[in-house]
């Protein structure tokens, strides 16, 4: 028997988590936050070389199930000290962080995915950039893909996030939630 075959490479990974109450989402955004770093070791002292790295992320669920909660604990990660408003009517806020820029996008009051294109934020997506983007399904077509997928459901009075990659990228991310 030849017992030299190499197992095929798993081209997406996925982990979930329980996030029992609006702490634990806070705190999974800055887990999440953590691990689109290279360097996740120096976070805490940003500023010194430590590169950044970008990515996109989706975060998709129903109204209410936490994705603005989950961003704010995101931003507070890389030092953003403010108010996270939801951009429900700008479509999106940026954030010019010391590290890297942060794009929020709430797309949920996009009237045709096409009126995504007049928005003008190719530049948005950039690489070293850093985008969350609810309803991005209301930009299908023109809303760049995700690196990383996060759903969230409803679980008991909780919630449940379940994190999918798509690019090696995102693999990347989700190998630094997991360690
Ligand atoms: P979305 O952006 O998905 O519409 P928001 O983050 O604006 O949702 O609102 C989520 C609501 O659910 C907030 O009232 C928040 O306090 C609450 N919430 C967030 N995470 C949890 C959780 N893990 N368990 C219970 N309630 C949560
Ligand atoms: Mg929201």
């Amino acid at each position: 028997m030849n017992s030299q075959a190499i197992p095929p490479k798993p081209s997406l990974s996925s982990l979930s988590r329980v996030l029992i109450d609006e702490g634990a989402t806070i705190e999974f955004g800055r887990d999440l936050a953590l691990a689109t770093r290279r360097e996740p070791l120096e976070f805490a002292a940003p500023g010194r070389g430590a590169e950044t790295a970008g990515g996109i992320l989706h975060l998709q669920g129903d109204l209410g199930a936490g994705k603005t909660t989950l961003t704010r604990g995101f931003l507070r990660a890389y030092g953003h000290e403010g108010a996270v408003k939801s951009p429900t009517y700008t479509l999106v806020e940026p954030y010019e962080m010391a590290l890297c820029n942060i794009y929020h996008f709430d797309l949920y009051r996009l009237a045709d995915p096409e009126e995504f294109e007049y928005l003008g934020t190719e530049q948005y997506f950039d690489v070293q950039n850093l985008c969350l983007v609810e309803w991005a399904e209301q930009g299908a077509g023109w809303v760049p893909s995700a690196d990383v997928l996060v759903e969230l459901r409803e679980r008991g009075t909780g919630r449940e996030a379940v994190c999918t990659a798509f690019t090696a990228r995102g693999v990347d991310i989700l190998d630094g939630l997991n360690s």
